[in-house]
């Protein structure tokens, strides 16, 4: 990996903090050879160990010619985390590159991990109703297909679950490289798992709906997940979602 400049390091230790990633770990370098050490005339004596400065290990950063190809080939057929032992499918994301808007999720479900697709399941079917149907009300021509979606981590939790800490981390790198190609107008964080990976806030999603974010220079609309208005009594949360959605669809495409 080739060495960062102070402007990348910041960058990239933010995002492993918004990921709640709070401590990176140094590997010690090796002792310096004591036969290099007798020959310079600073030495100190042989009993004192000498240890040169510890290298910072970072995962890699995105290469700056990234493509979602790459980064599709990069993630491989991946063992990084626990998420790859049940899974089937690797659901790396859907839709249209050059999208001025991006959906972010939490993770797959059943149906995303049989199909290697991210919402296509009854959550998915909501997410689709809820962009097609906002934008025919307010005159904007948008189809599911015009935007692109992705998740947090891209292998189902076993039954659903939230994806844990290191999960997030260990495929949050992924995700970085996905938005930091596409590069959108605009991104559209659903629910409170990935309201929280990709602004680095730590409220409840309740608290953060409605309300602009941003993932480095990029605005980032937090809305809740459609699983949550698919649940009976959620009349409220789902007018404020089609509010939530109606302000990020006029700032994107206006
Ligand atoms: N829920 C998510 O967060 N992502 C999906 O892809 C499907 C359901």
């Amino acid at each position: 990996m080739p060495p960062l400049d102070a402007e990348q390091l910041r960058q990239y230790l933010e995002f492993y903090q918004d990921l709640g990633v709070k401590s990176l770990y140094r590997r010690t370098a090796p002792a310096v050879e004591p036969e290099i050490r007798a020959e310079t005339s600073t030495a100190p004596p042989a009993d004192q160990e000498v240890r040169p400065p510890a290298i910072m290990e970072l995962p890699p950063l995105a290469p700056s010619d990234d493509t979602l190809l790459k980064i599709i080939q990069d993630i491989g057929d991946c063992h990084r985390c626990r998420l790859h032992e049940a899974r089937n499918k690797i659901v790396f994301g859907v839709g249209d590159e050059k999208a001025p808007l991006v959906f972010v999720g939490e993770g797959p479900g059943a149906d995303e991990d049989e199909q290697g697709i991210p919402f296509v399941g009854r959550a998915g079917q909501l997410l689709t109703q809820m962009i097609e149907n906002t934008a025919k009300k307010e005159g904007i021509a948008l189809k599911r297909a015009d935007v692109y979606i992705a998740n947090v981590v891209k292998c189902r939790p076993p039954g659903n679950r939230t994806p844990e800490p290191d999960e997030m981390e260990t495929c949050g790198q992924f995700l970085y490289r996905q938005l930091s190609v596409l590069r959108p107008k605009a991104i559209c964080a659903l629910g409170g798992t990935a309201a929280r990976a990709v602004t680095g806030h730590k409220e409840g999603v309740t608290k953060m709906r409605g309300k602009w974010f941003k993932w480095r220079d990029i605005p980032v609309m937090v809305t809740y997940h459609p699983s949550y208005l698919l649940r009976p009594y959620n009349e409220a949360a789902k007018r404020e979602a089609w509010e939530d959605l109606k302000k990020v669809l006029h700032f994107v495409y206006d």
